[in-house]
């Protein structure tokens, strides 16, 4: 495990979380970079550690991206592995996110409507996304749209009814921001602040993620090779938040019979070359809700960590991507696929 220190923390506050994990009967070796990285061998150090003084992260070492001013002394990434020899330790690989593991054995599966909706559908599709076993509830309060005249979101009162919804079902909640501005609001109601595809080379709103106390869930850019793709993961984790889930929503290509191709390839790709969870989006890597359900199975066969689903009680009536948004009986369907093709891969 490793225990990541804010920027500005003193040498008290690290002399403070090297007590507590060397109490934890932990060898602790420190790590001096741009900022100082505690590796502990010995029992994980419990989640206290976290709200330490001076604490930004916590990570397992397997987990490792390439930190900035970390990375020359965290484990290589490990080699390509078949699911089926993954070990079952769900520590091996990803983060805590609320009592959530992304990463581990179980699939971290998000749904939920494309904007937030009225106060009444949003506790209908909560009430379903948690019945189908999502574990998180997802709902743009800000939506990044084509046309300056199309719906642009229901803002912080749209996020006020996606959190109620979510906590009256025990859900997580995943929103996106558009802009820095939107970060403080925002991360008052969301547990995982998302980055959509047009956003993925704003590096002046990575950077200020990277200062956030909270999980970003970082979409691939339309035409985003995998290099700069994970160039701007390493803006939010060189800012000091390495708590980074990669999602593949499909790229544009010479094919316009679908809304994107969806890039399965990445999957392994990330898996292969670094330790940062990867969800996969087949609702806007298609943009066809009859398409949604094979490609969410050709993604979790792909070894992907989760599903990010766009999902409606009353799919056309949704505000805003309508065409591809499913139903809540397609959801329970493709979870419990989705769960039946994990098991089938990993026993
Ligand atoms: C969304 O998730 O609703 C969204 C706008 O996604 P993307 O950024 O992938 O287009
Ligand atoms: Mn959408």
């Amino acid at each position: 495990m490793i225990v990541i220190m804010q920027p500005g923390a003193t040498e008290g506050q690290i002399a403070d979380v090297v007590q507590h994990l060397t109490e934890a009967g932990g060898r602790v070796q420190r790590l001096d970079g741009e900022r100082v990285a505690l590796s502990t061998s010995g029992p994980a150090p419990g989640p206290e550690i976290e709200a330490l003084p001076g604490v930004a992260a916590l990570l397992n070492q397997a987990a490792t991206p390439q930190v900035a001013g970390v990375s020359a002394t965290a484990a290589p990434p490990a080699p390509p592995r078949a699911p089926s020899t993954a070990p079952a330790d769900p520590d091996a690989r990803g983060f805590r996110v609320g009592d959530h593991w992304i990463g581990g054995d179980r699939l971290f599966i998000i749904a939920g409507p494309c904007s937030v909706e009225d106060p009444d559908t949003m506790e209908a599709i909560a009430a379903e996304v948690a019945a189908a076993g999502a574990v998180a509830l997802r709902a743009g309060a800000y939506k990044p749209r084509t046309s300056p005249y199309s719906f642009q979101g229901a803002g912080e009162d749209g996020l006020a009814t996606a959190r109620a919804a979510a906590d009256r079902h025990g859900l997580l909640l995943v929103g996106e921001v558009l802009d820095a501005t939107q970060i403080p609001v925002a991360a008052r109601y969301l547990d995982v602040l998302q980055v959509g595809a047009r956003n993925m080379y704003n590096t002046t709103l990575l950077r200020e993620l990277g200062r956030a106390r909270r999980p970003v869930l970082l979409k691939r850019g339309f035409s985003a090779t995998l290099e700069e793709w994970l160039g701007a993961a390493e803006y939010i984790a060189a800012a000091g938040n390495p708590r980074i889930i990669l999602c593949e929503r499909g790229i544009r290509t010479f094919e316009t019979a679908t809304r994107n191709t969806l890039d399965l390839n990445a999957v392994p790709l990330v898996r292969a070359r670094t330790r940062i969870p990867v969800v996969v989006d087949p609702s806007h890597g298609t943009g066809v809700r009859e398409m949604v359900p094979a490609m969410a199975n050709a993604a979790v066969a792909a070894g992907a960590d989760g599903l990010l689903l766009e999902v409606h009680t009353h799919p056309d009536r949704a505000t805003s991507d309508a065409r591809q948004t499913i139903t809540t009986a397609a959801l329970h369907r493709i979870v419990d696929d989705a769960i039946r093709i994990r098991h089938a891969l990993s026993s």
